[in-house]
């Protein structure tokens, strides 16, 4: 997986929306790592080194009360256009700022700022997934605040982000009606990771050829305890729910907080 495919080799450039940035590095002189036998004991260094960053981001998060929420989707599903919407409705009682994931461009963060929002580009070049240390420089440059809402957009991608812990409270699967409903069984591994399973779209139901027993059944069958959300980022149908979801995650983090003071 990506110990070959140049995930993680420190070369992301984080960029805040708002600054203009004249010197991407597109640096294609990366050499590939040409590892063959060695290829499972990297891939489980790569992992162990990821969880130490993951639990320090999700302390320092801890300290400051952040909730912050992992988005995981193929591209195209809505995830941007789900923040957008999402800032727009709950901005005003509770701060909202995003790390942006993408392999090139400033395209996401800089819409997330225009709906509102602080947001930090994370480009990862080659790479196809956030990973811990990425997290953790962009929380430098970001600086959320205490008691706000953080969301992670994660690259566009069904496979890694399931395997790399950023840190999160919580990961979520975005996917939509126009992907089929064949999706949990395709990528389990993402669907199995997932706190809630988003299905975004549904404003496009009668036009496409997608069945919603079917969906729910088989993302049950990968993981039953997820909750399943339709909804539509477009029209704001089922929002609602998105919305009490998050409420629940941040009354889960309060209440496990106390536990933990005990
Ligand atoms: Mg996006
Ligand atoms: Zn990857």
């Amino acid at each position: 997986m990506c110990a070959t495919c140049g995930c993680g080799d420190d070369s992301a450039v984080i960029t805040l929306a708002g600054e203009r940035h004249h010197d991407h590095p597109h640096d294609h002189s990366h050499e590939h790592t040409h590892v063959h036998t060695e290829t499972i004991s990297l891939e489980q260094k790569v992992l162990a080194k990821n969880d130490l960053i993951a639990e320090q981001n999700r302390a320092w998060l801890a300290e400051r009360d952040i909730l912050a929420l992992n988005i995981t989707s193929s591209p195209g599903a809505g995830k941007t256009t789900l923040l957008e919407r999402t800032i727009g409705e709950l901005a005003s009682h509770r701060p909202v700022s995003v790390i942006e994931g993408d392999q090139e461009t400033l395209l996401d963060a800089e819409r997330i700022r225009a709906a509102g929002a602080r947001a930090v580009q994370v480009n990862t070049g080659a790479g196809c997934h956030l990973d811990a240390e990425m997290v953790r420089r962009a929380l430098e440059t970001l600086d959320p605040k205490p008691q706000s809402l953080l969301f992670i957009e994660n690259v566009g991608n069904l496979v890694c982000p399931a395997l790399f812990d950023l840190g999160e409270h919580s990961k979520l699967v975005v996917t939509s009606v126009t992907e089929g409903a064949d999706k949990p069984l395709k990528y389990p591994h993402m669907f199995a990771a997932a706190g809630l399973v988003v299905l975004n779209k549904i404003d496009l139901m009668p036009y496409v050829d997608f069945d919603l027993e079917t969906f729910e059944k088989l993302a049950r069958s990968i993981n039953p305890a997820a909750a399943i959300l339709p909804l539509s980022a477009t029209t704001g149908e089922g929002t609602a729910a998105w919305h009490d979801w998050i409420e629940l995650q941040a009354n889960s983090r309060m209440s496990q907080r106390s536990v933990d003071k005990t």
